[in-house]
């Protein structure tokens, strides 16, 4: 009798002891956390557009909107790319970018092209990223400290020749898809796709799994400045955001983009470490 008694009083406790654990938070309740703020990236460009020119265009819109004036973004660009950043249309809207406030990081520093860093033996991406700090320090005379390899592509070896070189590795939380290379076109999922990442990113907020920097959480945003839709829709694309992020359950801060380069870099830096652990579950872009 006395050790039934034991056992039930045991139960008990082990009962008392799983409370806790049961009355976690429901996925993606994220009621009490602090307010996202999204960073804004651009890959791909600069544009060598003489007329159009879809960056030209994407600067004055972040510049000037509806939502938040001067807001600003990492642009991870091609310095040599002989469409894009290898010409002088290229090279000067990357000065206009460093001159309006925005941050440089590296995509490629290659004359060939959108090429993946994971197949380039080491020495030749040594080589590479040497360029892409030369040459954005020769337009800018600052150093660049951020990457977002092609592709994604990117493994321990190639991360650490990005330590070596002084670049954190940036990967992103939502991509609208507006970059693939089977041309540009109208981007009908747009509004599916943030949803989707949204809500993901309210998952990862509940679970604790998105750090706080200077009292919100930064939510980073992967567009293309070469895309002409998306210059015409970025101030669409930004209102969207806002309006999908409220939808998930998310707090959005007065100010919903991140608007210096002091704020850009303390985010960036917040979640580069973090980009390198969940590379793989966010590996399925296509940039
Ligand atoms: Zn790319």
């Amino acid at each position: 009798m006395r050790n039934a008694l034991l056992a039930i009083l045991l139960m008990l406790l082990g009962a008392c002891r799983a409370v806790p654990e049961t009355i976690s938070r429901n996925p993606g309740d994220t009621s009490g956390m602090p307010p996202i703020r999204f960073l804004m990236t651009f890959d791909d460009g600069p544009s060598s557009a003489t007329e159009n020119n879809t960056t030209a265009k994407i600067l004055d819109t972040l510049a000037r909107n509806r939502w938040q004036k001067g807001v600003k973004a990492i642009f991870f660009v091609q310095t040599r790319h002989p469409r894009f950043g290898g010409t002088a249309v290229g090279q000067q809207l990357m000065r206009r970018m460093h001159d309006e406030g925005h941050l440089l990081g590296i995509h490629t520093a290659t004359p060939d092209g959108h090429v993946s860093h994971v197949r380039m033996p080491l020495p030749e991406l040594d080589r590479m990223l040497e360029n892409g700090i030369a040459d954005i320090f020769s337009l800018t005379g600052d150093v660049p400290q951020y990457l977002r390899p092609p592709f994604w592509a990117h493994n321990a070896a190639t991360v650490a020749r990005y330590e070596a070189h002084g670049l954190t590795l940036v990967l992103d939380d939502i991509t609208l898809r507006d970059g693939k290379s089977n041309g540009y076109t109208y981007n009908m999922f747009a509004r599916t796709r943030a949803q989707a990442h949204l809500q993901n990113v309210a998952r990862q907020i509940a679970a604790g799994q998105l750090p706080v920097v200077s009292g919100y959480i930064p939510v980073i945003v992967t567009l293309h400045d070469p895309n002409p839709t998306t210059a015409n829709d970025l101030e669409a694309y930004m209102g969207m955001l806002i309006e999908e992020a409220k939808r998930a359950g998310l707090q959005v801060d007065r100010r919903p983009f991140l608007s210096s380069a002091w704020e850009i870099m303390a985010a960036a830096n917040a979640r580069g470490d973090r980009s390198r652990h969940t590379a793989s579950i966010y590996g399925r872009a296509i940039h």
